[in-house]
C-alpha cells in the first residue's frame, strides 16, 4: 500500500508543524502499539495462572471429596495450565491410567467432566465390561506408565 499522501502546506511554517504532527503521529502509533504488546502478555501469563489455579481448585476437591466432578477447567485451561495429564482410576478393577488431554480429539472448550463418561478402563474393555471412570487429578507428567500393549 501507497503511504498517505499529505498535501504540503504552502507557509512554511505550516509545513513544519505538519512534519512535527506526522512525526508525532508515528512515535505514538509505535509506543501504544508496543504497549498493547506488553499488556497482552501479561493478560496472557494471568489467564494462564487463573487457569492455573482453577485446575488445581478442581483437583483439591477431586481429592477431598471426589464430587461434584462438575464444575471442572475445560481441555484447553487446562492445557494452558500446562496440566494436561487427567489422572483416572478404573471405578471397577482400580486401575489407574493417564489420559493426555493435548492428544484428545474434543474440541478444547470441552469441560473435562465430560470426559468421565467417554474414558473406558483398557483392562475390563478387553474383557467387555464398561465401567465408569473415576476422575482424579489434573497433572504436568503421566504419574503412571501405561501397561496396554
Ligand atoms: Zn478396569
Amino acid at each position: 500500500m501507497a503511504p498517505k499522501y499529505h498535501p504540503t502546506p504552502l507557509s512554511g511554517g505550516d509545513r513544519k508543524a505538519l512534519n512535527k504532527e506526522l512525526g508525532k503521529a508515528r512515535a505514538m502509533a509505535n509506543i501504544l502499539a508496543a504497549q498493547s504488546a506488553e499488556m497482552r502478555a501479561k493478560a496472557e501469563t494471568m489467564l494462564q495462572q487463573a487457569d492455573k489455579l482453577l485446575c488445581e481448585s478442581w483437583n483439591e476437591r477431586m481429592w477431598s471429596e471426589g464430587e461434584p466432578i462438575d464444575p471442572s477447567p475445560t481441555i484447553d485451561q487446562a492445557i494452558n495450565a500446562s496440566l494436561r495429564w487427567l489422572e483416572i482410576r478404573c471405578a471397577l478393577c482400580k486401575t489407574p491410567s493417564d489420559v493426555d488431554l493435548a492428544a484428545m480429539k474434543h474440541v478444547p472448550t470441552t469441560f473435562v467432566h465430560d470426559l468421565a463418561s467417554r474414558l473406558r478402563c483398557r483392562k475390563c474393555a478387553t474383557a467387555g465390561r464398561r465401567p465408569a471412570a473415576t476422575l482424579l487429578q489434573l497433572t504436568a507428567h503421566p504419574r503412571h506408565p501405561r501397561t496396554d500393549s
